[in-house]
């Protein structure tokens, strides 16, 4: 098109249409534009019309954005609900709901966690909530449960069942298994849980695997509240420019005052999106992609705790409890074949896996067996693990006993 031509008329640029189709032989024609049709050759008509129908389609479009959808009031109604002078049309019962006790749930929280204003408006609410939405069924309940500080821990079963206080305690160290105790528990089973919860919560981030800088202060941040340390410092890496490092600064330091174990429950600094806009080229889908961020990371926070709250639920079911005769079978029968497929395939460095005192140790209990098998899994990276029946299987039947064990 000649209206495609540099504004001198010149072509310095190259115009020419990139696109090849091996089908199709075409030959350009430079035209230029506002020409009369009378008389003239066909690409100037063809040009003329390309113009025209541009023409019409930007009218039409900016038409259509302008034309504004009354909002829906229905006249003929006896009633209409109306919150603080906006008409409420959608949505009643929630809508009510926010209206009614939004305010005073507020005041609960910010008593409940000692948060102050500032605190409460540092959090990044619409994040939460996006992700619980894209919740659904069993998933939405166990999430739910943990937010609240539901889970049926020690404490929280034995406490009605008279029975004496130890039988409060948590299974593996002698502390009082509060809520969220699993989190920060000092047994070093729970350790290995945290690491490979971590691991977990890695894979979930790996669309964000660039953002190392994040990653690691989020771990620094973790590790620094299970162990009660607050003195690690921040790293600052190559790939973040000053003002990057300073708003990763700000939402670590927010996060802190907000709650680490809050980062858990998805009750995260708005200042992480703030960084992640930071790193984010501008466009049109800038925030869009701010936005799948804010809710990634809540539900990391959230695979993280339900990875270590499984290995607190292994640990509680003890041997048998909580897995039938099924799961019980398909567990031997994975170690069974890994030790006949796989055993010759381990590099030296793993091979103790499968020493003659981890065998004995493998009849003890079915966590241990789950844990031993998730071991064997790590030691093998994704490529391998697919080369191999064993694997595949055991990692198949692992995902199906955490699924279980989650939502139970
Ligand atoms: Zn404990």
């Amino acid at each position: 098109m000649g209206s495609a031509l540099d504004r001198d008329g010149s072509n310095d640029g190259d115009h020419t249409p990139k696109k090849t189709n091996q089908n199709i032989t075409r030959h350009y024609e430079w035209v230029a534009s506002h020409q009369s049709n009378d008389e003239a050759p066909i690409e100037v008509i063809l040009n003329n019309r390309a113009d025209e129908l541009a023409t019409e389609s930007r009218q039409n479009a900016a038409e259509d954005l302008q034309r504004v959808e009354p909002k829906q009031v229905f006249m003929g109604a006896k009633a209409s609900l109306f919150i603080n002078g906006h008409n409420v049309t959608k949505e009643l019962k929630s809508s009510l709901h926010t209206a009614l006790y939004g305010k005073k749930l507020k005041t609960f929280l910010i008593g409940k966690y000692d948060w102050d204003e500032d605190t409460w408006s540092s959090i990044d609410w619409k994040s939460l909530q996006r992700a619980i939405k894209g919740k659904q069924g069993m998933g939405k309940v166990a999430v739910i449960k943990l937010i609240h500080r539901w889970q049926p821990t020690n404490k929280h079963t034995q406490r009605n069942e008279r029975k004496k206080i130890s039988a409060q305690a948590c299974n593996a160290c002698a502390e009082i298994d509060e809520q969220l105790h699993y989190l920060r528990c000092k047994s070093k089973y729970f350790n290995t849980a945290r690491t490979y919860a971590w691991k977990r919560l890695i894979e979930y981030m790996k669309t964000y695997k660039k953002e190392e800088s994040l990653l690691r202060v989020i771990w620094i941040g973790l590790q620094n509240w299970v162990y009660a340390d607050f003195t690690g410092a921040l790293p600052k890496s190559d790939e973040i420019n000053n003002e990057q490092y300073e708003l990763l600064c700000k939402a670590y330091e927010h996060q802190k005052i907000i709650g680490w174990k809050h980062f858990l429950l998805g009750r995260i600094s708005r200042y992480w999106s703030e960084f992640y806009l930071s790193r984010t080229p501008q466009g049109p889908v800038q925030e869009g992609k701010v936005i799948a961020f804010g809710k990634s990371l809540v539900e990391a926070g959230w695979i993280y705790a339900q990875y270590v709250w499984k290995a607190h639920n292994d640990l509680g079911h003890g041997e048998k409890g909580g897995y039938s005769i099924k799961d019980i079978k398909s567990i031997h029968n994975c170690v069974k074949q890994i030790y006949s497929e796989v055993k010759e395939n381990v590099s030296a460095e793993d091979e103790w896996l499968f020493s003659q005192s981890e065998k004995i140790k493998l009849k003890e209990t079915v966590p241990n067996l789950v844990g031993w098998l998730e071991r064997v899994l790590l030691c093998f990276d994704e490529k391998d693990r697919k080369k191999y029946e064993a694997l595949y299987k055991t990692q198949y039947m692992i995902h199906r006993l955490c699924m279980k064990s989650i939502y139970a």
